[in-house]
């Protein structure tokens, strides 16, 4: 089977960039894409986000934007700040760039355990 590359695109575990490594059940499913980092938490893994239902999905996703949330509010307590408009502009980035990687982490955690996270 022959795989297009697919420079442009997100993990369609963690939202991060993809490293061009692709997983379709057969070759007329859609090539779900990854990266490393999924790939490292295992091929079950993989094969879990692939086939997980839109509404399963959901639940993981929303426990996932807590888990970010908390990293960039951990960022803030460590600051001493919590009025966003009290951020300098690598901080606010900064923070953001903690929400994001927090998402990404439990997202591949999640995927990574046999049992749900609720
Ligand atoms: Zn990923």
């Amino acid at each position: 089977m022959t795989v297009p590359k697919h420079d442009v695109g997100v993990c369609i575990v963690c939202l991060l960039r993809h490293n061009n490594i692709g997983y379709s059940p057969t070759p007329r499913h859609p090539v779900g894409w990854f990266c490393t980092d999924c790939l490292d938490t295992g091929i079950d893994a993989i094969k879990k986000a692939y086939h997980m239902s839109r509404k399963q999905l959901d639940v993981y996703e929303e426990r996932a934007v807590e888990a970010g949330s908390e990293e960039a509010g951990a960022y803030l307590d460590g600051l001493g700040k919590s009025d966003l408009a009290d951020l300098e502009k690598h901080e606010w980035l900064e923070m953001w760039r903690r929400g994001l990687l927090g998402y990404a982490n439990e997202m591949q955690k999640m995927m990574s355990e046999n049992a749900p996270p609720f």
